[in-house]
């Protein structure tokens, strides 16, 4: 009896310990948004031992699959200039519904890749949330698109032949440092301005097929398993709203014209998930990502391809102290749809509501980094 009571004050001790430390972390993270800052520097984003190296993470996917008693298998989708492996994990029964995210097509846009192997991890432990999930849906995560760009913390894809720069040919590149993967998405290159050049001008523009095996590899896998959606993480700068709020992440739809009504409405109850899971936080902040209806634009190439798609931007220019927060945030909104779409409340959403997104676009740029020339 004696030890039953001890017991009992033992655990009302641990749980009140729990709560101040819950509370005065509560506190620290609402410092971080005050007006005016503190905000964290850009060389602060540099401390690259934050995040998961290219090593560290084929090592950390293989013993998620080893562990997880067949429920996760890892694929290999392409390969990088470099000679890397382009990781796809796939978690569930393959005859579910198939769901899609790729992560860090741009190297230097680490967020979504730290968020990917901890969904994944969560997904493989067959908890009875993460059931709830796998009784459904197909799980389908590219983690990190670009593992060059990353090893070299730079936008691009790695490759010493990239063409200068020439939109009007569809060339978004850095010449002779590589290309921008978020620009070469086509199920049908054909239908490339790339591929108009090529057939102006073949020796000026030697491209009959798609030059950039990473973003080829993520519309072959794409093609391949047929998600209903594709969801793409990256990350931006830090930037702050009218009313001085420092914005947690974006997002938008696609808005090339030909995507049908359909795909863009799916696209839109995405974002309006997102967007109420993060209303949750009093200290997080959503808004409007403001994109262009290019078509290689990912966001816009799986709208064009049959999908609901949405870009998700994740706040960068960060320190070390927020990250781990900010992968949090990343972690539920990713969550937040693979539940909404499990439990089929995606499909009750409101697609009209993504209205309440437009908050504070018109000074979105205020905190602009100068190398962030072509954001998403
Ligand atoms: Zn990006």
């Amino acid at each position: 009896m004696k030890q039953k009571l001890y017991f009992r004050n033992f655990t009302a001790l641990i749980a009140m310990v729990a709560f101040l430390f819950i509370g005065a972390g509560m506190a620290f993270a609402k410092t971080e948004i005050i007006p005016g800052g503190p905000w964290l520097t850009d060389n602060q984003n540099e401390n690259l031992n934050a995040f998961t190296s290219y090593e560290e993470l084929v090592k950390a996917l293989k013993k998620i699959e080893k562990s997880s008693k067949g429920l996760v298998e890892l694929e290999v989708i392409g390969l990088t200039n470099q000679g890397r492996d382009i990781y796809l994990a796939k978690v569930g029964d393959p005859a579910n519904t198939p769901v899609m995210f790729q992560t860090q097509q741009h190297g230097g846009e680490p967020m979504g890749t730290e968020a990917a192997l901890k969904v994944i991890q969560f997904l493989s432990t067959g908890s009875a949330q993460a059931r709830k999930i796998l009784d459904e849906l197909y799980v389908l995560i590219v983690v990190r698109v670009n593992p060059d760009g990353a090893e070299l913390w730079q936008r691009w894809n790695d490759d010493p032949n990239a063409p200068d720069r020439q939109t009007s040919r569809g060339l978004y590149t850095s010449g002779g440092v590589g290309w921008d993967i978020n620009r070469f998405h086509f199920a049908d290159w054909t239908e490339s301005l790339t591929y108009l050049a090529y057939l102006a001008d073949p020796v000026t523009y030697p491209y009959p097929t798609n030059p950039v095996p990473e973003a080829q590899a993520v519309m072959d896998a794409f093609l391949a398993y047929e998600p209903i959606w594709m969801v793409d993480v990256h990350g931006q700068g830090t930037y702050v709203t009218d009313a001085g709020e420092n914005v947690t992440s974006s997002m938008l739809w696609p808005t090339n014209e030909d995507v049908a009504p359909e795909d863009v409405e799916l696209s839109q109850q995405l974002c309006v998930v997102m967007m109420d899971q993060m209303s949750q936080y009093g200290y997080a902040t959503v808004n409007l990502y403001p994109g262009g209806s290019y078509t290689g634009i990912a966001r816009n190439a799986y709208g064009l391809a049959g999908a609901g798609s949405v870009l998700v931007e994740i706040k960068g220019g960060i320190g070390q102290k927020s990250i781990g927060m900010l992968v949090k945030h990343t972690v539920e909104q990713m969550t937040s749809i693979l539940e909404a779409t499990a439990d089929g409340s995606l499909f009750e959403a409101d697609p009209a509501r993504v209205d309440e997104l437009d908050i504070g676009r018109s000074s979105y740029y205020k905190q602009l980094p100068p190398d962030h020339e072509e954001p998403e």
